[in-house]
């Protein structure tokens, strides 16, 4: 039986923790599985790498950036190899390009498009653990190696167990499992024991990191059943998987984000056309578009509000000037002060009134909402980035999320 483990950021942060995570993994060989491992870089690593090409670069070369960044995974892995080599059994570590993960060109946020494992059921065969390094790849075309996008070894673990056939995905981080709001900014929060890759998907499209959006996108498709556990305990974590047969809650949880900024484009013409000049000229340079709100019309002008990564800000910012004369608008402004807030729940759909529920709490915690945006089961709004955590708290105990008030 296969079994892929994933091991983030702070389970592997220094040595210590690295033989304590190799203690773990040469358990479950010990108990018989098969074990494919995915590390990420140590601790805080991607990020200093980051901050050191900045320091050389502000726009760091896409192809050289990812050489850089890949590193720090090829750091862990091998360390992680040696701490095994240590406890009596055998591992091979591999880059993604050696594992066979291939993916398209797009430096910095690239898709796997196919897995030619070959090297790891070989080493598996041969009685080894096996280590591969998250969050890389290499592309078909051009050759290169290339990184997955921030959190991408969830992807690289995810996708490998569907590879392998993996009876399950284990992801072991600095939490116990998903719980129903970040437990870092709401100490309430539970643990949730299972949670459907739908639900999830809108989880983490929301802001709950603890798995790359992505990685359940895999999962879903794939069929995979991830297991989130914590890397420091042995206690159950949560089960994402299809659970069509379960009973579904109204609520599963709520999510934040505070990665994004707010673009207004104010007084642009009210006629066919604009948004969509306005939004294509976004796309044709790659810029990922959240939410969006038009008011209404007024003298025949109107004002477009919409939400992007606020890395992007700047980029965005210069297309739309570009556009200016052309379109015909009166000025643009980024608010990088905001922070989104969203309601995930599958039960949702059969139940009215949430929205209004929502809306009400935050009322009450006197948060003002300044977009609004909705799927089938979820609600999402911008507010003030400062009252970002209140208003996580306020929706989360409105509807009975927290421990101590039962479910
Ligand atoms: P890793 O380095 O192991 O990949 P991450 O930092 O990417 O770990 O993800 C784990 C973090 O996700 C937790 O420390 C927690 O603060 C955050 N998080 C946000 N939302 C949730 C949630 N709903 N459930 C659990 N953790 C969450
Ligand atoms: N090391 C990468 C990051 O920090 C990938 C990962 O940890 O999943 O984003
Ligand atoms: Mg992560």
């Amino acid at each position: 039986m296969i079994v892929v483990q994933k091991y983030g950021g702070s389970s592997v942060a220094d040595t210590d923790r690295i033989q304590r995570v190799a203690e773990r993994i040469c358990r479950a060989r010990r108990d018989g599985h098969d074990v494919v491992v995915v590390v990420s870089a140590m601790g805080k690593t991607t990020d200093h790498l980051l901050t050191q090409a900045h320091e050389v670069s502000p726009i760091p070369p896409g192809r050289e950036l990812d050489m850089l960044l890949t590193a720090g995974e090829r750091i862990s892995m091998a360390l992680l190899a040696m701490a095994i080599y240590e406890r009596g059994l055998t591992a091979q570590s591999f880059t993604g390009s050696q594992a066979g993960i291939i993916t398209d060109a797009a430096h910095g946020k690239a898709r796997i498009m196919d897995i030619t494992p070959g090297r790891i059921t070989d080493a598996l065969a041969d009685g080894h653990i096996v280590i591969v390094a998250g969050f890389q790849g290499v592309s078909r075309e051009s050759k290169d190696v290339t990184t997955l996008g921030r959190g991408g070894s969830d992807t690289t673990a995810v996708a490998l167990a569907a590879a392998l056939g993996a009876d399950v995905c284990e992801i072991y981080t600095d939490v116990d499992g998903v719980y129903t709001a970040d437990p870092r900014i709401c100490p309430s929060a539970q643990r949730l024991e299972q949670v459907s890759h739908e639900e999830m998907l809108e989880l983490a499209a929301s802001g709950a990191k603890v798995l790359q959006v992505r990685s359940v996108e895999f999962a879903r498709n794939h069929g995979v059943r991830i297991h989130v556990r914590s890397s420091f305990t042995y206690t159950d974590g949560t089960v994402v998987e299809e659970t069509a047969a379960m009973e579904q809650a109204i609520i599963s949880g709520v999510a934040h984000d505070t990665s994004e900024g707010k673009l207004v484009v104010r007084r642009v013409p009210d006629k066919p056309g604009v948004a969509a000049r306005i939004f294509t000229a976004l796309a044709d340079e790659h810029i990922n578009i959240d939410m969006i709100v038009q008011n209404v019309s007024d003298d025949g002008t109107t004002d477009i509000s919409f939400t992007l990564p606020r890395a992007d800000g700047p980029r965005a910012l210069q297309i739309l000037e570009g556009l200016r004369a052309d379109v015909g608008m009166e000025a643009v402004d980024f608010d990088e002060q905001v922070g989104k807030v969203s309601l995930v729940g599958a039960g949702m759909k059969t139940h009215p009134g949430v929205a209004a529920t929502m809306f009400d709490a935050l009322s009450q915690a006197g948060v003002n909402i300044e977009m609004i945006s909705t799927s089938t089961i979820r609600v999402s709004v911008v507010v003030r980035q400062e009252d970002v955590e209140a208003a996580v708290r306020a929706v989360h105990e409105r509807f009975g999320l927290g421990a101590e008030q039962g479910v």
